[in-house]
């Protein structure tokens, strides 16, 4: 399996980020994908860069020599209830959108409460990708989760950067793909990359994958078609009731 897309990256704009946003674009360029998603951390992130960054996206080229650039953000869950640190409306305005919880920022709580605010974002409709639900603060019902996900049409991401940003988080990640193989949800591998030579970097989330056995139908970023098909059907997005 090959993985043609990078979904996550950070940049200077979040203030624990090491290159600029050319610079994560020549990358993704150089190095042969064929789409690269910016997705900067949203405003509830301390430090991070507030909506008028996300609003500016109309300057940046959508499409640079053959790779296709998706301005985005990782929103952050800020309550138990599910709520981000945007708006429905400026959700609906970005290309792609993950969902993640951050220690800086997100509340967390037993397993049941996370898994349940996970799921009421992704029922909200405006969350095309849950990112690295793997980790230890937040734990969640893999099986919940996974299922949820697969009604929801969301992706759940494997994140090649947990092993280093979110210690032990290697079962949660084998459960959350084992749960997923059971429920035929769809997941992205990605790198999160906050240095643009990290862009492209799959090594630990593909193997864990491959080794799950799953197929690349399940993973979005396999090839531009799914991806294309995944986002298509995401956008006007998802409103379950
Ligand atoms: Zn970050
Ligand atoms: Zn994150």
């Amino acid at each position: 399996m090959k993985i043609i897309a990078d979904l996550h990256t950070h940049t200077i704009a979040c203030r624990h980020g090491f290159s600029t946003v050319t610079e994560v674009i020549e990358e993704a360029g150089r190095i042969g994908l064929e789409a690269v998603g910016l997705t900067e951390h949203g405003p509830g992130y301390p430090g991070s860069v507030g909506w008028a960054y996300f609003n500016t996206y109309r300057d940046i080229p959508r499409r640079v020599g053959n790779l296709e650039v998706l301005c985005g953000a990782e929103a952050n869950f800020m309550k138990l209830d599910g709520s981000l640190d945007f708006t429905d409306e400026q959700l609906t305005r970005l290309d792609i959108v993950i969902a993640s919880c951050h220690k800086e920022c997100s509340p967390t709580g037993t397993k049941e409460e996370v898994t349940a605010m996970m799921t009421a974002a992704m029922r909200h409709g405006y969350v095309d990708i849950i990112g690295h639900p793997d980790n230890p603060l937040y734990p969640v019902d893999a099986d919940v989760l996974a299922a949820e996900a697969a009604k929801c049409h969301v992706a759940l991401e494997i994140n090649n950067s947990s092993p280093a940003a979110r210690p032990g988080s290697k079962p949660m990640c084998r459960d959350i793909i084992a749960a997923a193989k059971r429920y035929g949800t769809l997941l992205t591998v990605n790198s999160d990359a906050h240095y643009h030579k990290v862009v492209g970097t799959f090594d630990y989330a593909l193997q864990l994958v491959i080794e799950a056995e799953i197929p690349p139908e399940q993973v979005i970023n396999s090839s531009l078609e799914r991806l294309h098909q995944f986002l298509s059907s995401r956008h006007g997005r998802n409103v379950i009731k």
